[in-house]
């Protein structure tokens, strides 16, 4: 099964190869520590889940490296404003090495609860930091750096097609800016390493050879992904935001170290957005957290990213969440009712991995398994193809069970009335007796092995 992914270097859908026949290495960048993720970060990562699914159920063994970056990730784009991690140290009265463990745990806890599978690597930027002096040092050895009073930069216009993976048009940026560059020399010059300023006053810092400081983003995911899988391996990924600065920038420092644009393919996932608008740690913010406390099941908001396909947008409303919920809730209740798996159908099998093959067409991978498990198919083969689907989908249909209630007397009584009556095949009686156990409070719904009660 061939699998084509869109590649946003080349603004194409690609047939994947592996760089190594049957491996795949996939980089995605982690999460900035300052903070708890938002529902708009765990989309991203979704997708990441999403894809290394599809890559397993391909048949590709699948090395998978995260980063967290816990230092050198300022306010702004521009490498101005405050590292993140010390403004979250000021926020939260802790130091930034705490919050960094401890919003790693919780980064950890969400992609848990939300089922995504950890990345076999770890990496974290403030473990790495001599892979990056020595990749600044390189850079500058080659001339591609240059110092500032507050930094070592690098030096974009040497490159003829920097910022091709944006097709940012330089020449426009630059005679249109009107932004203050400081000590650069062009608009899109980015910082490898800053200085401290006073040393002792930030809480993380390093001496390097150019004075103490700290790397800058852009070099961290350029090291450790070098550091993990080489200077040129499959697959790259990250928001769709990475575009035009971040992933831009590791194209620039792997082109000039290496000669190579570090990976063969770069996959972006669209934003979440909220009531139209970009939800972002600074502004719109709702945690999974959120929606735990709401009562929704996690995995509902899964559900919902797979009805969406991972390179459109998607407009986070309660009313969208809620249909999710009750989808989900549908499918666990058809697909438990199927009772013991008996051999999956291949002809629902191949058509499952044609739409996931195209460049993860989860939206109708999804609305397949619907139509499996309304088709005339035996149930035991609809389980047994369900649950191969959801290998990819992740939503735990196998472990689902009915929560189980401990049902009132009254009820009780209801459930016998309505059994007799289904025996003497008295249907009215029986649906009549249904509506009697909702203005109760519960659901009966009729499965293989009886009448089961589900409170509403
Ligand atoms: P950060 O923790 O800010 O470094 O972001 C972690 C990941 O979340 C990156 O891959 C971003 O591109 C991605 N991201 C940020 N905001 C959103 C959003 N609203 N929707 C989807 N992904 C996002
Ligand atoms: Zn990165």
């Amino acid at each position: 099964m061939a699998l084509h992914l869109y590649d946003t270097y080349t603004r194409k859908l690609r047939e994947l190869h592996g760089i190594e026949p049957g491996r795949i290495g996939l980089y995605a960048c982690g999460p900035t520590v300052y903070d708890h993720a938002h529902i708009g970060n765990l989309r991203t990562y979704l997708f990441v889940d999403f894809l290394r699914r599809t890559l397993e159920y391909s048949g590709f063994q699948v090395k998978h490296v995260m980063n967290i970056t816990d230092v050198g990730h300022l306010t702004s784009d521009q490498d101005t404003g405050d590292d993140k991690m010390e403004k979250g140290s000021l926020r939260t009265g802790r130091s930034a090495w705490e919050i960094a463990q401890e919003y790693t745990q919780a980064f950890k806890e969400d992609l848990a609860l939300l089922n995504i599978q950890a990345p076999g690597t770890w990496c974290h930027a403030t473990d790495h930091i001599a892979e990056q002096i020595e990749f600044i040092a390189d850079l500058e050895r080659k001339g591609y750096t240059y110092r500032t009073a507050d930094g070592i930069y690098f030096d974009t216009s040497r490159q003829a097609d920097y910022g091709y993976l944006a097709r940012l048009d330089r020449a426009g940026l630059q005679s249109g800016k009107r932004v203050d560059i400081g000590e650069k020399k062009h608009l899109t010059d980015f910082a490898l390493w800053k200085f401290s300023g006073t040393p002792g006053v930030r809480q993380m810092e390093w001496s390097s050879p150019w004075g103490v400081g700290f790397p800058g983003w852009h070099i961290e995911c350029s090291a450790m992904s070098a550091r993990h899988l080489g200077e040129y391996f499959d697959i790259h990924c990250g928001g769709e935001d990475h575009v035009p600065v971040h992933h831009s920038n590791e194209i620039a420092q792997s082109e000039a170290r290496y000669g190579t644009r570090a990976a063969n393919f770069w996959l972006h996932g669209a934003f979440l957005k909220s009531d139209g608008d970009k939800m972002s740690k600074s502004g719109m913010f709702v945690r999974l957290q959120t929606l735990l406390d709401r009562g929704i099941d996690p995995l509902a908001y899964r559900y919902l990213c797979l009805t969406t396909h991972y390179r459109s947008q998607l407009n986070f409303t309660d009313d969208a969440l809620i249909s999710a919920a009750n989808g989900l809730d549908r499918m666990r209740m058809l697909v438990v009712r199927l009772g013991a798996p008996g051999v999956a159908d291949d002809d629902y099998l191949a058509r499952f991995g044609a739409e996931i093959s195209k460049d993860l067409n989860m939206p109708r991978a999804l609305a397949l398994a619907w139509e499996l498990l309304k088709s005339e198919l035996p149930d035991g083969v609809k389980k047994a193809t369900i649950l191969r689907f959801d290998e990819t989908f992740g939503l735990r249909l196998v472990l689902w069970q009915p929560a189980v209630v401990s049902i009132p007397p009254a009820l009780l009584e209801l459930m016998a009335q309505r059994e007799r009556a289904r025996n003497e095949r008295r249907w009215s009686d029986a649906d009549r007796l249904r509506l009697q156990a909702r203005e109760i409070g519960y659901e009966l719904d009729d499965t293989a092995q009886g009448q089961q009660a589900r409170k509403m």
